[in-house]
């Protein structure tokens, strides 16, 4: 048994994930069940429950996950732009327990989450 979270398995390589970017921060894999042409996931290496976890020490954190996101992006050929989402928490719809930022792109997202 181990409490490792399924993202901390990957990024060890103890489950295979299919990486499109790595740095000393942050790791991005191709989601298992892509819900757009594009659907990758940032996460940090460091096993942060949720973005209702982050604290004052994690801020560059943050921005590194932001930046990586928009780096990726270019790489994904997402110029004509793309969605985050960051589920968080039961009502969020999180269904991993550590943080991550979705990436979605390749196709208009016709969803509209807010008004
Ligand atoms: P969330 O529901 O926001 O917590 O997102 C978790 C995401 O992780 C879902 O989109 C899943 O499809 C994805 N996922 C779960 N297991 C794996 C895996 N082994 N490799 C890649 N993506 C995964």
């Amino acid at each position: 048994m181990t409490d490792k979270t399924i993202f901390s398995r990957i990024i060890d390589g103890e489950l295979p994930g299919t990486f499109v970017y790595q740095d000393d921060v942050v790791v991005a894999i191709r989601d298992l069940k892509p819900a757009a042409p594009v659907h990758v996931l940032v996460i940090p290496r460091k096993p942060i429950p949720s973005l209702q976890h982050l604290d004052e020490n994690d801020v560059e954190l943050a921005g590194r996950m932001l930046l990586a996101a928009s780096r990726i992006a270019e790489q994904e050929g997402l110029e004509d732009g793309y969605r985050l989402i960051v589920n968080t928490g039961p009502n969020g719809g999180q269904t991993v327990p550590h943080l991550h930022l979705h990436i979605l792109g390749g196709r208009k997202m016709t969803e509209r989450m807010v008004p």
